[in-house]
């Protein structure tokens, strides 16, 4: 197996994240699950939006692109598109992945292409200040709802199965081997991949609603996080507390490019029995 750390611009570290932000965590199960598939660095795109997250192509040691926001998914759509060849990942938080760029996120679904989408989810927009966003959760405290958001967050995996997703993931940072294994799966799987990584933002979302230290938003996702079995067994109104992990969903199904192929196939014969 290659070193994870070959993924990595190590040179660039300490990360410009904030202590007890857990943006480094997923970093490194990243690479760990590049160094499992062993992935060739000059075939591997990372692509990002903006945000806390979106500063994380600065970090790997493969290609990376760094857009605009909400737009991550569609500059690795043309990445992809034109260069079936490469492995694109695009790495959003909650903002950039479903809130500014919803519309992008629920169209990648639906079509398929053969990409990984890594959404780190800390409820709120954390590198503008403490924003709410599309996955607050009704009643979150931030800077832009003191008195609690009105809206209901989005369920971002229930988002991505229903838009058509064909492999779908949560996971926390505390269970790490977990998130290596998932992400890993993820990237191996044809088609288009989601993993949302529940995420900690100490230093907005955390004080103002679990007003909880780094090391208790650890051990909050460790005891709130339960898999499929637990979880349906907890009675209905109990299930807001928790959250559904492991792997969600996964189907297989031709992914766009095998459509593209036969779509070119069909109209090469059409115009050939015409001429
Ligand atoms: S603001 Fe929040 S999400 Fe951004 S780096 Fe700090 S802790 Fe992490």
């Amino acid at each position: 197996m290659t070193d994870y750390r070959d993924y990595l611009r190590e040179e660039l570290f300490p990360q410009m994240w904030c202590s007890g932000c857990s943006h480094g965590i997923s970093l490194g199960s990243i690479a760990r699950a590049m160094a499992a598939l062993n992935l060739e660095r000059h075939k591997t795109v990372v692509s990002t939006g903006i945000g806390c997250w979106g500063k994380a192509d600065d970090y790997f040691r493969t290609h990376v692109f760094h857009g605009t926001h909400g737009r991550a998914l569609s500059f690795a759509t043309g990445i992809k598109v034109a260069k079936p060849e490469l492995t694109v990942l695009a790495l959003m938080g909650d903002g950039d992945g479903v809130t500014i760029g919803g519309n992008h996120f629920i169209h990648s679904a639906r079509r398929n292409l053969d990409m990984t989408a890594i959404i780190t989810n800390n409820f709120n927009y954390g590198m503008t200040g403490g924003q709410y966003s599309a996955s607050s959760p009704e009643g979150s405290i931030t800077t832009t709802s003191k008195y609690g958001t009105m809206e209901e967050g989005f369920d971002i995996c229930s988002l991505a199965i229903a838009s058509g997703a064909t492999f779908v993931a949560r996971v926390n940072p505390y269970h790490v081997t977990q998130m290596d294994k998932l992400i890993a799966e993820a990237i191996a799987h044809k088609g288009f991949s989601v993993v949302e990584i529940l995420s900690n933002c100490p230093t907005y979302f955390a004080r103002y609603n679990q007003k909880a230290s780094a090391v208790e938003m650890m051990k909050y996702f460790k005891e709130r996080s339960l898999s499929r079995k637990k979880y349906d067994a907890l009675p209905e109104e109990e299930k807001e507390n928790y959250f559904l992990t492991g792997k969600l969903h996964q189907v297989v199904k031709d992914d766009f490019h095998k459509k593209y192929k036969d779509l070119q196939k069909r109209a090469r014969e059409t115009a050939e029995e015409v001429s």
